[in-house]
């Protein structure tokens, strides 16, 4: 058996952000990474963009941690030379009866904080961008894209930096709450270990109920359900006339079919909304054809035949489809009653923003109530 301070399950942006902040404290870290790579899972397969903190309901923490990580995540990209755009976003309407939703979505960011949201006419809206068809448009400024392989690159440096381990090839399978912290069964390379950590931080994204519910100990109903709700992206052949990011008035359990740009220019859409029983990121070339209908309502020029499947990402939704969205769960001390242990569920969009200020947020929760 081996003993460590610190566990962190999951090596994506949030368990990387994490582990940094934890051994930049001080602590031992271990990071246990089912992979044979770090940043292969939710972290992977997004759409890499920087969100200003608009949609979210006022106080929760996808708002709070939104709004705190996108200024930590722009400082920290500068500071370390992470490639980043602050190319800023276009939220259109497209009809006359959705106008009053930008209202509606203006007056949401300014209680979230975002308070630089400006609206524009048809012809302002045209004006930066000639390719867009809309009645009406709000313009985010502060919203942009990284590179969220550097970022994680970066975090994962600083942590090793301050002495953290990353352990490849490492599937948590379970383990008990134990009198002297939380022993963990892994598998660590070729073998099974045990190890008992004082804190474990549970930030396996897809994996992480799966884990909880494996905990000996840990009460079956602090552990919400998992859905899946993918998202399909398609890239644009050839190149985009946009040079801001481009989304439509939200629909339900996500942000509508949007534009978005890779910092080399690229176009993709997506992602749509499919809600599936396995993971499977295939990507159906026929989905493309309710792509065209929703994309030509803000471009109506999009050439016939331009939408090539590209990927796709699963949102860790807990609740099903049709329930009012939830927002960020940490789980601490203070909700189930484990010293030492913080299981993170839900973290969906906009937890790549977020990612800095929601690791603040976990590792204060290991303290307990
Ligand atoms: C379609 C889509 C679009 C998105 N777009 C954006 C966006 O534009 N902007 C934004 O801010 N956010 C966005 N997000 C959200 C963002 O991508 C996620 O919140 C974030 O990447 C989650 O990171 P994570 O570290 O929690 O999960 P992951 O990146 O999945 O990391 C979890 C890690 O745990 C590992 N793991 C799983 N099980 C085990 C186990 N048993 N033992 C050990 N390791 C395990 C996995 O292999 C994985 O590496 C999007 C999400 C989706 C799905």
């Amino acid at each position: 058996m081996d003993k460590i301070d610190c566990a962190v399950i999951g090596a994506g942006v949030i368990g990387l952000a994490v582990a940094r902040k934890l051994a930049a404290a001080g602590r031992e870290v271990l990071i246990l990474e089912s992979e044979n790579a770090f940043g292969t899972g939710i972290s992977a397969r997004n759409s890499e963009v920087i969100h200003a903190g608009i949609y979210y309901a006022a106080g929760s923490l996808k708002a709070r941690l939104c709004v705190a990580g996108r200024r930590m995540l722009y400082a920290y990209c500068a500071e370390r030379g992470i490639g980043h755009r602050r190319c800023g976003k276009l939220i259109v309407a497209t009809r006359d009866d959705q106008l009053a939703r930008l209202d509606g979505i203006a007056a949401a960011a300014r209680s979230n904080g975002v308070d630089d949201l400006q609206f524009l006419s048809r012809n302002e809206a045209r004006a930066l961008e000639p390719a867009l068809e809309c009645t009406a448009a709000l313009l985010s400024p502060s919203t942009g894209i990284i590179d969220s392989h550097a970022l994680m690159l970066s975090l994962l440096g600083d942590a090793e930096r301050d002495g953290a381990v990353l352990a490849l090839n490492s599937p948590v399978r379970g383990g008990r709450v134990d009198r002297d912290g939380i022993m963990l069964e892994a598998g660590v390379g070729a073998g099974e270990t045990a190890i008992l950590a004082q804190s474990v931080v549970n930030c396996a994204g897809l994996g992480a109920q799966g884990i909880a519910r494996a905990l000996r100990g840990l009460s079956p109903a602090s552990v919400p359900p998992l859905h899946y709700a993918k998202g399909n992206y398609y890239s644009l052949a050839g190149r985009a006339p946009f040079s801001r990011l481009i989304y439509p008035v939200p629909e339900a359990a996500g942000l509508g079919v949007h534009l978005t740009l890779d910092l080399g220019g690229q176009a993709r859409f997506g992602p749509d909304v499919e809600w599936i029983e396995n993971i499977d990121y295939a990507v159906a070339p026929e989905r493309a054809d309710a792509f065209y209908a929703e994309v030509r309502r803000y471009w109506p020029q999009l050439p016939d035949g331009a939408l090539l499947p590209a990927y796709a990402g699963i949102r860790p939704k807990p609740h099903a489809p049709g329930a009012p969205a939830c927002d960020f769960l940490v789980s601490g001390p203070a909700e189930h009653g484990v010293p030492g242990l913080v299981n993170l569920y839900g973290i969906e969009s906009p937890g790549l923003t977020a990612s800095l200020a929601l690791a603040d947020h976990a590792v204060a929760s290991l303290s307990g109530p």
